[in-house]
């Protein structure tokens, strides 16, 4: 009962890993997230992730190469459907490894915040489990999130302030008032 589990965070992958541990999986955490900018903010929560894994002794597997202009080609539109592509490039590479390293599952961190699209989540990697031929666990594990933080905090790791990509970057800190104000968002025009 061998389970790869993608990682998007050390945060999230330390609560993520604690509960299929305790439902019997042997965990290995799996990092591949070309979606995070820019490469310092990669860094930063790769050396996280790393510290994390030596910290609660896990195992984790890197997969080597930033391979961010693939990336920007698999998500291409800037819109609700970018989460989709994302998705898809960071489960698809996690389902590729877990098949070749002979794990019996695959599942991802992801499913532990409140701010991911998890309908779609589920069902892209539901897709990609058929496409490979290898098991995709999902559970909602939002419950745990507030939990996840204090276990965070407790092991002093670095923590994100957005959720990865660039566009995401903008949304979070972008100084211009949402649509209740302004009769286009951002994102269709607003910035001129
Ligand atoms: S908002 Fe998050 S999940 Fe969506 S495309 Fe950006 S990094 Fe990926």
């Amino acid at each position: 009962m061998k389970l790869l589990l993608h990682s998007c965070c050390a945060y999230c992958a330390a609560y993520t890993a604690d509960f299929w541990g305790r439902q019997g999986w042997e965990v290995t955490a799996f990092w591949y997230n070309p979606n995070i900018h820019p490469f310092r903010e990669h860094q930063l929560r790769l050396e996280a992730m790393l510290t994390l894994a030596q910290k609660r002794a896990l195992p984790l597997m890197v997969d080597e190469g930033y391979e961010v202009i693939d990336y920007f080609k698999a998500i291409r539109v800037v819109d609700k459907v970018r989460c989709q592509g994302c998705f898809r490039v960071r489960l698809g590479r996690t389902a590729q490894r877990a098949r070749q390293r002979g794990f019996s599952a695959f599942t991802t961190t992801l499913f532990l915040s409140p701010y991911q699209k998890h309908k779609l989540l589920r069902l892209t990697g539901e897709r990609i489990a058929e496409e490979e031929g290898i098991p995709f666990l999902h559970n909602d594990l939002r419950s745990g999130y507030r939990e996840s933080h204090r276990l965070g905090h407790e092991l002093h790791l670095y923590h994100q302030t957005y959720c990865g990509c660039v566009y995401s970057e903008w949304e979070r800190y972008c100084p211009i008032e949402r649509p209740k104000k302004l009769k286009t968002s951002p994102r269709e025009g607003g910035l001129k």
